[in-house]
């Protein structure tokens, strides 16, 4: 009789690179005339101190640095939304999570790092604005940020969690969450540790060495594909036929056990030839 009772999870997205192709932050600042390797330069300088949480380096950027501050209006941040390059299939993903798996519920959220307004633009019509959390800043009338409400980046990405799973009610170990970086290790480490299930959407090695699965597609429905074999338990071919139903062909499905290694020189006697340096196996599971 269990067996009947649907089943609840909350499915958690980051955004900038696993629901996209870019960051928000190079778009943002392509779209307000500051160059990009500018921008990189200056967010990989914020990185490097480890004075924000990481992920808020573009957050800190447009709060603090004169250049942002100066050209950053909340209408650039909606019109980011419209220009950056969404993964194929969002709105699919949110249907079937939502809807489309027999006797499984997911709820699906974005956690980013990335401003509120900027997801919100990009997923609408997609997924509901009450579903997106990000970084939330106050405007002054004119439309210049004036400070920061909440950064989701790092740590703050688990207290959106923790808050989220509180109020839906679900379980520690119903909880998916997929990410690309290292603003989502803090995170997956949290999940993990409660037997919830992780999902690495690219080979980043922080996050792909700490999630449960690695899956690398232009889709975003590939993650799928770890949800059904690992918590739904389908095996490939019912998988495909699932695919089918909605119109979609597996071109391609591959699969590489990664192992990351590093080897030294050990200590030997004079006269023995060193060892060999690094090999890196790149893949896990890759979809076209
Ligand atoms: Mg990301």
């Amino acid at each position: 009789m269990a067996d009947n009772l649907l089943k609840r999870y909350l499915f958690a997205s980051d955004f900038d690179q696993t629901l996209t192709f870019n960051d928000s932050g190079y778009v943002l600042a392509e779209l307000v005339g500051i160059p990009t390797a500018e921008f990189e330069r200056k967010a990989k300088g914020m990185a490097k101190l480890n004075l924000v949480q990481q992920g808020a380096e573009l957050a800190y950027l447009l709060l603090h640095d004169p250049e942002f501050r100066a050209r950053v209006r909340k209408e650039h941040l909606h019109e980011v939304g419209q220009r950056i390059r969404l993964k194929e299939n969002i709105a699919l993903l949110y249907r079937v999570l939502n809807e489309g798996i027999d006797g499984y519920q997911f709820e699906f959220y974005v956690l980013s790092a990335a401003p509120v307004e900027v997801i919100q633009s990009a997923l609408e019509g997609m997924v509901p604005a009450d579903h997106i959390y990000g970084t939330e800043f106050r405007y002054t009338a004119g439309g210049e940020i004036e400070s920061i409400v909440r950064a989701t980046a790092g740590y703050g990405k688990v207290a959106v969690l923790d808050q989220l799973q509180a109020e839906l009610q679900i379980g520690p170990d119903h909880i998916v969450y997929s990410g690309d970086g290292s603003s989502d290790v803090h995170v997956m480490l949290h999940v993990n540790a409660r037997d919830g299930f992780t999902i690495a959407v690219s080979e980043a090695k922080l996050v792909s060495q700490v999630a449960s699965r690695t899956v690398l597609s232009r889709s975003a429905v590939a993650v799928l594909v770890p949800i059904f074999e690992d918590i739904v338990h389908w095996d490939r071919l019912r998988i495909r036929q699932f695919f089918e139903s909605y119109g979609l062909l597996i071109q391609e499905w591959d699969r590489v056990r990664t192992d990351w290694l590093t080897l030294r020189p050990a200590l030997v006697d004079a006269g023995s030839a060193p060892g060999s340096p690094v090999k890196k196996v790149p893949g896990d599971l890759t979809l076209q």
